[in-house]
């Protein structure tokens, strides 16, 4: 079931991403945006199926081959250490919020308790795996994020209401992945807040003095 959304979705992730989500070679936090999009994108749901199912086509026609005694109990204990992405199940949301990030948020959105960095802006960590982290945001309409580039990667999933930038307009579904030296400067739409999921791979390089200090503190 796709979810509620007013505007068609413009903004998909790019076909390498979608691969290596459907192929299980995604972080988790890249896996879990890339799960929250698919929530709202019914073709992106289409194309990752297909892939997967590619995926198992080409793993069926590699030869097999005649193992060490003890290879699987080795290749066993290491997957011990790695905790896979698991998709959650289904469970029902009370405000569209997509079930793959209820148990991130242990609940709906609007069961979030915000942490509020300025007047307009306010974010929820949710996890993070080395430098990947994975956070709310939530702006009041009109707010600033404040020019930035990035030292990694930065997904942002519009959850509600909207934002734009230099590089367009972005409404709950859409994704858009920034990376490097892409500098842009977000800012909330008119009407209601806007919450955005976002993944960094790096931290964010703020332009101005006040945000190049205050943001390290608020892990950003
Ligand atoms: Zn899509």
């Amino acid at each position: 079931m796709s979810l509620h959304h007013p505007a068609p979705i413009s903004h998909h992730p790019g076909e390498e991403l979608l691969l290596a989500y459907a192929g299980g070679g995604a972080d988790e936090a890249v896996s879990l945006i890339v799960a929250a999009h698919l929530a709202y994108c019914a073709a992106c749901r289409r194309r990752s199926r297909e892939l997967e199912a590619l995926g198992g086509c080409l793993l069926q026609e590699l030869a097999p081959v005649p193992m060490a005694s003890g290879a699987l109990d080795a290749a066993l204990l290491k997957l011990d250490g790695i905790k896979p992405f698991e998709r959650p199940a289904r469970q029902a949301s009370g405000d569209c919020t997509p079930s793959v990030l209820r148990p991130y948020i242990g609940g709906d959105l609007r069961d979030v308790r915000w942490r509020q960095v300025g007047p307009n802006l306010s974010y929820v960590p949710l996890f993070r795996r080395g430098a990947i982290r994975a956070r709310l945001l939530r702006g009041v309409p009109g707010s600033e994020t404040g020019a930035h580039r990035h030292a990694g990667l930065e997904y942002t999933l519009v959850l509600k209401g909207g934002f734009s930038d230099e590089t367009g307009s972005y409404a709950p579904g859409d994704l858009q992945v920034m990376e490097g030296d892409m500098r842009h400067s977000p800012v909330a739409d008119p009407g209601e807040d806007c919450i955005n999921l976002a993944v960094t791979t790096g931290p964010l390089k703020f332009e101005s003095l006040l945000q190049k200090i205050v943001a390290p503190l608020f892990g950003f």
